[in-house]
């Protein structure tokens, strides 16, 4: 009998997972809370074992090409001088820019259209503008009611709905905990000038705050101001016009290109406030429920792991949920391989995220020649502890293949 997946969260987890399962034969439902597909985000990276994952779906070349075109990461001092460049990686695993640097909401995309795209009536069926309101998990189906549709039946939820999950929350309650960070980051996209250039450029200010500017392909630059939390109040708040007062307040007096930024952060339509976490989680699943991505294991955008912690996650649930009818077995075997990978990437370099966010001059200038020393010829094992997340330390399993459909002769 086919099987029945539901998967909470369209964004990079959801749709790989969708991917491998249609391949595989099951009946695929997407629901997305947004209204429709989310486009927008700025530069993630995926590494090593993401990389492979990206090859066996057959888009490691499209991702390739529809890369951000960095070249590297350049610190630079409050009058723009250049303090230490680190050009892009050219193996798959290291660097501050990887070798595969793409917006968010293109990798989405291509992974998306891959499974036959995100109109309802394709292969995967996905449904935005609703979510999960209540799941009864019973020995036979998980039955699903939702805010917006009536209750259906699924042999499997998967829940992929990022760092503040509340999917997660309805089943694991208080069990799953965030792990804050201390940094507090705004993304968001503004018009490109003169003075930007294929160069992810990173400016850091006193009392623990960043400034830094990355390149696209789309004629704009992506800014990413970080702010460390703990030395003064900075709540998470939607995108309004107090985050606007919040941010001009807290870096009003930072030099460089900062008040450029601000200005133009005023008409940018994509702000987004999020304080850096990671998601501890004593267990990924719960009867007919398994939880996939940042909504199980997030490591945090400063790890560089995120992105591909979710195409691997998306892989090893898929195959194991094609190699075993049994869901309870295939989830034990999910955790079992993967959960060693993901506490490698949870595990920081020493004092990150704050190291990188001096609060006093004496801590910039320190950081300063720490990263000369590391972009020098004699600074390969500052580089690597900064720069080599365990991205490559992984073995893919086999995927097993789908199952061919099976034909009646018909009789004589
Ligand atoms: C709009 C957006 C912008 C981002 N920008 C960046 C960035 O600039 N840099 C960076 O490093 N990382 C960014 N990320 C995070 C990055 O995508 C993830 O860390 C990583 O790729 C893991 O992806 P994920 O699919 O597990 O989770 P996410 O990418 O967080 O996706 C979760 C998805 O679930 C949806 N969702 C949430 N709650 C529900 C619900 N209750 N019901 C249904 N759907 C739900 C969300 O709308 C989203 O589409 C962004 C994520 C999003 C959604």
């Amino acid at each position: 009998m086919e099987r029945r997946v539901l998967i909470s969260g369209a964004s990079i987890a959801g749709p790989a997972l969708a991917f491998w399962l249609q391949r595989a034969g099951w009946s695929v439902v997407v629901v997305e809370r947004a209204d429709e597909f989310r486009t927008g985000g700025q530069n993630v990276d995926v590494r090593g074992a993401g990389r492979e994952v990206l090859r066996r779906m057959g888009l490691d070349d499209e991702v390739l090409a529809r890369g951000t075109g960095e070249q590297g990461t350049r610190f630079v001092a409050d009058d723009g001088s250049t303090v230490a460049e680190f050009p892009a990686a050219t193996d798959t695993t290291s660097g501050a820019t990887a070798e595969a640097e793409i917006l968010r909401g293109e990798l989405s995309t291509l992974i998306v259209e891959a499974a036959g795209g995100a109109s309802t009536g394709n292969v995967v069926e996905y449904r935005f503008g609703d979510r999960i309101t209540a799941i009864d998990d019973g020995p036979e189906r998980a039955r699903v009611s939702f805010g917006h549709a009536d209750d259906e039946d699924f042999d499997v939820v998967v829940v992929a709905e990022g760092l503040r999950s509340s999917t997660r929350r309805l089943v694991f309650g208080a069990e799953v905990k965030l792990k804050p960070l201390g940094l507090v980051t705004t993304f968001g996209s503004i018009p490109r000038t003169v003075n930007d250039d294929d160069w992810w450029n990173w400016c850091n200010f006193v009392g623990g705050r960043s400034v830094s500017l990355r390149p696209d392909r789309h004629g704009s630059t992506r800014v990413f101001l970080a702010a460390q939390v703990d030395r003064r109040p900075y709540p998470n708040l939607p995108r309004d016009q107090s985050t606007m007062a919040m941010l001009r307040e807290r870096f009003g007096d930072a030099g460089w290109e900062t008040p450029r930024v601000l200005d133009a952060l005023e008409h940018s339509d994509d702000l987004y406030t999020v304080e850096l976490a990671q998601v501890g989680a004593p267990r990924w699943s719960s009867g007919r429920v398994v939880l996939l991505g940042d909504a199980g294991y997030c490591p945090s955008p400063v790890s560089g792991m995120g992105t591909t912690l979710s195409l691997v996650g998306a892989y090893v649930l898929g195959a194991a949920l094609t190699r075993d009818d049994d869901h309870r077995r295939a989830f034990a075997e999910y955790e079992r391989i993967l959960r060693p990978y993901v506490e490698r990437a949870q595990h920081l370099p020493p004092g990150t995220p704050q190291a990188a966010n001096p609060i006093t001059r004496r801590g910039i200038a320190t950081l300063h020649t720490v990263l000369r020393i590391g972009a020098s010829p004699f600074g390969r094992g500052i580089r690597n502890l900064f720069q080599r997340p365990p991205a490559d330390d992984f073995t893919l399993p086999p995927m097993p293949e789908p199952a061919a459909p099976s034909v009646r002769l018909p009789e004589r």
